[in-house]
């Protein structure tokens, strides 16, 4: 194997050469304490930034096997030295030249502690993948910039980095057991039949629509009604109390501004792992729960949204509807049908992002618009039938309408941020003063059908190219000419998750879509993959900038696929 010597030698030579030079450094470098992989080399300066890989064996690297030896702390461990590399690198930043000269990056860690592609710790080594923009000026090589880039700064960020001795011990092995508590909490929802738990203390608001981080000073607290306070146990914070909600239909009410779509978000965010310190790090939700809602302007492809839309004017099927521009009411329909497909088990709604007209038909409206005039059957009738038929909870933020107190199982008012048990109450009101509504919709919930997905109605070639894919934030998605956009789809919280779905849309496509295989086999066999053999599987070659992603995330990006067409 080369060494860093002679790497640091064909540095210097190449210095002043046109930039296609460094193709020549693609190889593996022996750096002593590490191997140092040069995986692509970027076209010119102005391109994505060069992929390298940094492996150390475990032998020097010095990591306690407590520190790895179980998935959950594994993946803690390489979210800890992601955020570390990230930090460091970040902090330690001199670009020197043209485009992207000098720069080094990895993918940037939200709140949540994923499994990613960036780093990985076994009982062999620890492998931390990044980019490295090679030195130029114009279309020259900088080539002392880029033996002191790959030869110095490299190493120097390694050491501060990848090393057990070189870190915060506390600090670290607190990272794994915050990890190892929030799985041990979010493990026992189901013995307690419950959807989420939020834990007392936990902090929910965050400090700005565009800042994940917790509310500094003026944040209340959480604090959970003492009829609905339950006690779970966890390895290293012992007992917890908190709330539970448990399943079935739960209602947040209260007034505006009191923090209900706040707590809902939390709950959305807790089939997620957190970084202690994030506030929510014990909040904690079933891992299928799937916030859904209004999406006028999507596309829908051979839906059967027939339970809660019946006879469309001109005709139209609902059992196997199409659009490439849906409604408010219709886009929340195929939203609660495609996630339930896709394997959800608890819906979570906010009146915030919903249509009216799905959630709500009040007798008043009955009484001008005869049910014959109105294809929809709203949520409020078929939440109990998607409980009692399917054994799907939903969590509904409603401060807008008493009529879902008929339905719900529990009601939690939010008052001042802090939640109050008012199910009693809210049931005497809803016997004292009746609604008057009829019910809709029948005595089921409906059929739920099964979808195929007609593999080449997925094109992502462009041009020359076979694949071509890109991605920007945590809702823009580009497959071949076609762009994807889910921003409706709130649980995504990294890019690098929209990265990894856009790899397993070509994956999924290329191994396991056939005429006759369901949707949800397509998602599950794909998902297996990731979980068996890491997000690798996904790719052909070793990328850096994946993250994890649940299967209802990829099905929701494969479902608003404009080119889309299924058989059903
Ligand atoms: P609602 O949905 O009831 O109208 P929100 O959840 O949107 O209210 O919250 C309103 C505001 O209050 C937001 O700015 C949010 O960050 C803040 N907030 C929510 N919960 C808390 C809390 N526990 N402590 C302090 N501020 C909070
Ligand atoms: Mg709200």
């Amino acid at each position: 194997m080369a060494t860093q010597q002679s790497l640091f030698n064909q540095l210097q030579q190449l210095d002043g050469q046109s930039y296609g030079a460094y193709k020549s450094l693609k190889g593996a470098y022996d750096f002593a304490d590490f191997t140092l992989h040069i995986d692509h080399v970027q076209g010119d300066p102005f391109a994505a930034p060069s992929r390298v890989r940094v492996v150390v064996p475990q032998a020097i690297a010095g990591f306690p096997p407590e520190a790895w030896n179980s998935p959950c702390r594994a993946i803690a461990l390489a979210d800890y030295l992601t955020r570390e590399f990230h930090q460091v690198a970040g902090s330690s930043q001199r670009k020197s030249g043209s485009g992207k000269s000098g720069l080094i990056s990895i993918v940037r860690p939200s709140q949540a502690m994923l499994a990613r592609s960036a780093a990985r710790v076994t009982a062999e080594a620890v492998e931390l993948r990044f980019s490295v923009g090679l030195p130029a000026f114009g279309r020259r090589i900088a080539g002392r910039q880029a033996a002191d880039l790959l030869c110095n700064t490299v190493p120097d960020l390694v050491d501060q980095t990848l090393y057990y001795d070189a870190l915060d011990p506390t600090s670290l092995s607190q990272h794994g057991q915050t990890a190892e508590d929030a799985e041990a909490l979010r493990s026992q929802l189901a013995a307690q039949n419950l959807v989420a738990f939020v834990a007392d203390g936990a902090v929910l608001p965050r400090r700005s629509g565009v800042d994940e981080r917790p509310l500094a000073d003026q944040a209340v607290p959480f604090q959970s009604p003492p009829s609905l306070r339950v006690t779970l146990s966890c390895p290293h914070a012992g007992e917890v109390t908190g709330m539970g909600i448990p399943r079935g239909i739960t209602l947040i009410v209260g007034g505006g501004y009191h923090g209900k779509s706040t707590l809902l978000r939390a709950i959305a965010t807790g089939i997620y792992n957190h970084i202690p310190g994030d506030g929510r790090h014990q909040v904690v939700t079933d891992p299928t729960a799937v916030k859904v809602r209004a999406e006028d302007g999507r596309s829908i492809a051979g839906v059967n949204i027939s339970p809660f839309i019946g006879s469309l004017p001109q005709g139209k099927s609902t059992q196997r509807f199409s659009t490439p521009n849906a409604s408010g009411s219709t886009s929340q329909a195929a939203n609660i049908i495609e996630s339930i497909e896709a394997g959800a088990t608890a819906l979570l709604v906010d009146e915030d992002t919903s249509a009216t007209n799905f959630m709500i038909r009040d007798r008043r409206m009955q009484a001008l618009i005869a049910k014959d005039r109105e294809p929809i059957t709203p949520f409020i009738d078929k939440v109990q039938q998607l409980y009692t038929d399917y054994g799907i909870s939903t969590v509904l933020v409603m401060g807008g309408s008493g009529d879902y107190f008929d339905v719900a199982d529990t009601v939690i008012a939010m008052d001042e941020f802090c939640p109050q048990d008012v199910t009693a109450q809210a049931k005497a009101i809803a016997a004292q003063y009746q609604t008057d509504r009829d019910r809709e919709g029948g005595a089921q919930f409906g059929a739920l059908t099964r979808r195929t997905i007609q593999p080449q109605s997925i094109d992502p070639s462009k041009g020359k190219r076979s694949v071509k894919l890109r991605t920007r934030d945590v809702d823009h998605l580009e497959i071949g000419t076609e762009a994807i956009d889910l921003s409706a789809v709130e649980q995504l919280v990294e890019s690098g998750q929209v990265r990894g779905i856009a790899e397993a849309i070509v994956y999924a496509q290329s191994h396991y879509m056939t005429a006759t295989t369901p949707l949800g086999a397509v998602v599950e066999a794909v998902m297996a993959d990731v979980e068996r053999h890491g997000l690798d599987s996904l790719t052909h070659w070793p990328m850096g900038d994946l993250v994890v992603f649940r299967g209802l995330e990829l099905a929701a990006a494969i479902n608003r696929l404009r080119s889309l067409q299924v058989r059903s």
